[in-house]
């Protein structure tokens, strides 16, 4: 991971991969690499699907905005997903792209929307956030893309998950409970991160009432949603997910 060339282009395709794999790029995608990036003949880049590792294609234009990638050799294996889920309660648009860009970034495996008492946007747009995932996912280098989940009621959340799952809930109300993440749960671990008007206090009760629940603060002050997604993925991460050796 640490050699790897961060700097070339990363693209996602849909399609196979393996070795000699000749791919009809898409039309927006052969656009993109040959008319916004100007590449050619003999120009190369990476390129994942999310199953089958990274992989060096060959670029061979075959029209001003069509080309064949042709598939030179890999160059990452597909690594194993984190046993790491975000649930969130979604927000209006551009910060609902971002937190599910930062998300991304974080390297969670996978994201469950979770409709709750005061949260504002009940209807996603799956494409929308999907897009947002492979984006930045292609920015950096991640070759696992989450799975999105259909949006799910707060009260059955726990079914959603599993009896398996750890989670932690942010608590706004218990902003300065972080101490009480010592011990590495034994099990997946997931985060739950209230909408901008934070948890109801029956909410509050139910959650408590679930098994495996930790409440993770996130400081003194209240963050706005889509920073708390980076706080409590950052925190758990370099604590116990994948950051932790
Ligand atoms: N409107 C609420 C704040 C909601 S902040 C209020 O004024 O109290 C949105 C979500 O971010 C919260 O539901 C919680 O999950 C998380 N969050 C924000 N600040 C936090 C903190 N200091 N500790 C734990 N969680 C926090």
């Amino acid at each position: 991971m640490a050699v790897h060339d961060f700097r070339s282009q990363r693209l996602f395709l849909n399609a196979d991969l393996f070795q000699g794999a000749d791919i009809t790029a898409d039309r927006n995608q052969a656009n993109y690499l040959l008319n916004v990036l100007r590449m050619g003949e003999g120009d190369r880049l990476f390129v994942f699907n999310g199953r089958q590792g990274e992989w060096q294609a060959l670029i061979h234009p075959t029209g001003r905005k069509s080309c064949r990638l042709i598939m030179e050799m890999q160059t990452r294996s597909q690594p194993v997903p984190a046993d790491l889920t975000y649930c969130f309660a979604p927000l209006k648009q551009a910060r609902l792209d971002y937190m599910v860009q930062k998300a991304t970034e974080m390297g969670v495996g996978r994201m469950v929307p979770v409709i709750t008492h005061y949260t504002q946007v009940r209807k996603l747009n799956g494409e929308r956030l999907r897009a947002n995932i492979i984006e930045a996912a292609e920015q950096c280098g991640i070759l696992n893309i989450p799975d999105l989940d259909a949006p799910v009621g707060l009260e059955k959340l726990p079914e959603r998950l599993g009896d398996r799952i750890s989670l932690f809930f942010c608590d706004e109300a218990q902003s300065d409970a972080c101490s009480r993440i010592e011990n590495k749960p034994a099990n997946g671990l997931a985060v739950l991160v209230g909408p901008e008007g934070g948890f109801s206090n029956e909410e509050r009760a139910l959650i408590h009432s679930w098994s495996n629940v930790t409440i993770l603060g996130l400081g003194p002050r209240i963050l706005r949603a889509d920073t708390a997604a980076v706080a409590a993925l950052t925190l758990v991460q370099s604590k116990f997910g994948d950051w932790y050796r």
